[in-house]
């Protein structure tokens, strides 16, 4: 019988807390930046996103030549209203040879982790290099794995924290307790990014808000904008792009779901492929302004769920799923209704 590996939230979980969070976000963003590098081995699409009056349902597909992946996501800002997560997801990996699924996984966590590899990659090519102190707005979900991210790989150790719910930056201080960094709470944007090196974006709300200002952006910063994401949903004052050089994950992918939604399509961005891969410049200079304009992108839950395969693959956290029909003759199929005893029968 063909068994489909599955890991669960709760299994995840158990390996997760065996592991040192940082050194794996480290190794993940070395994961996701050797798949950047071989950006061109990748089929590539903007996912595919049914809208509804509650939010955003996503199918978010990729394939090398030897594996197929996707993610089922979605986005809900209104869910935490109801006690439920904004962002839940799962994925799959396939055989590209034969299409039969093998690896079922949970991919809430593991969206969380990627999107915060993939943030701390990118600032890690685009950030100063002297960058030590973060502001961050928005202190929901992701925000406890971005911190951890930026520290281990960037080398940020200070974070200014505001959100407009008091509660999520109560969580964050505490959950980032353990790990020693040094944590201001803020009233606001404009008090949170006072000399920061590297601000973070990660609210939610279905809107074309503005949770940063051009104001609260000076020379030299780094701004990693993850929270806007989705037509209609952005978190940046225009002229914050004007200022900025912008760089992408999927350029069209991007130009329906990022900040650049709300430019002209000719408004420039360079996809970060190719400044990992020196086809284009990044940072040129300390006083520039740089953005990174994140959507999330397929690729990068390829890499976390290939990486995950292979670090579950073989441990008691995974089990078999009988998810793939396989008659005893590929043809007759309608003998395990008939009769009981074929395979899967
Ligand atoms: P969440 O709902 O858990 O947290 C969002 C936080 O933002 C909440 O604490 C909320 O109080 C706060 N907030 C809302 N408006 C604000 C404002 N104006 N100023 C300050 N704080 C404000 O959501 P999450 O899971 O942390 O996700 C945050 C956003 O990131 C979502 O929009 C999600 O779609 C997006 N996201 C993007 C990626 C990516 O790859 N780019 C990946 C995951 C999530």
């Amino acid at each position: 019988m063909t068994s489909v590996s599955f890991l669960s939230v709760e299994e995840l979980l158990e390996w997760l807390r065996t592991q040192d969070i940082q050194t794996l976000l480290v190794e993940l963003t070395e994961r996701i930046e050797a798949d950047f590098l071989r950006w061109d081995s990748f089929d590539k699409t903007p996912r595919v996103a049914n809208h509804s009056q509650f939010g955003v349902i996503e199918l978010m597909p990729t394939q090398d030549e030897i594996t197929y992946g996707f993610k089922y996501v979605n986005g809900h800002p209104i869910n935490t209203k109801l006690g439920k997560q904004t962002v839940t997801a799962f994925g799959v990996l396939s055989d590209v040879e034969s299409g039969y699924p093998r690896f079922l996984s949970e991919m809430t966590y593991l969206t969380a982790l990627r999107t915060a590899a993939t943030s701390a990659m990118v600032a890690k090519h685009l950030a100063r290099k002297d960058s030590k102190h973060m502001a961050m707005i928005g202190a929901g979900a992701q925000a406890e794995f971005q911190a951890l991210a930026f520290a281990a790989v960037v080398g940020i150790e200070s974070f200014a924290v505001t959100d407009t719910d008091p509660a999520a930056v109560e969580k964050f201080i505490l959950n980032m307790q353990p790990y020693g960094f040094e944590i201001v709470s803020c009233l606001d944007a404009n008090s949170a990014t006072a000399g920061a090196d590297v601000i973070t974006t990660c609210t939610a709300d279905k809107r074309n808000a503005i949770v940063l200002e051009d104001a609260d952006v000076a020379p030299g910063m780094h701004i990693n904008a993850i929270g806007g994401d989705c037509p209609g949903k952005t978190e940046l004052e225009l002229d914050i792009l004007n200022g900025a050089t912008v760089f992408v994950e999927y350029e069209p992918q991007t130009r329906i779901e990022g900040e650049i939604q709300a430019v002209d399509d000719d408004f420039p961005v360079t996809e970060f492929h190719q400044v990992l891969k020196g086809q284009a410049p990044g940072r040129i200079s300390d006083s520039q302004i740089t953005l990174f304009d994140s959507v999330g992108f397929a690729i990068e839950d390829f890499s976390v769920l290939a990486f995950i395969e292979e670090r579950v693959f073989d441990t008691q956290h995974v089990v078999g799923l009988d998810l793939v029909a396989e008659p005893a003759e590929a043809k007759d199929l309608f003998a395990n209704i008939a009769r009981k005893g074929n395979s899967n029968g």
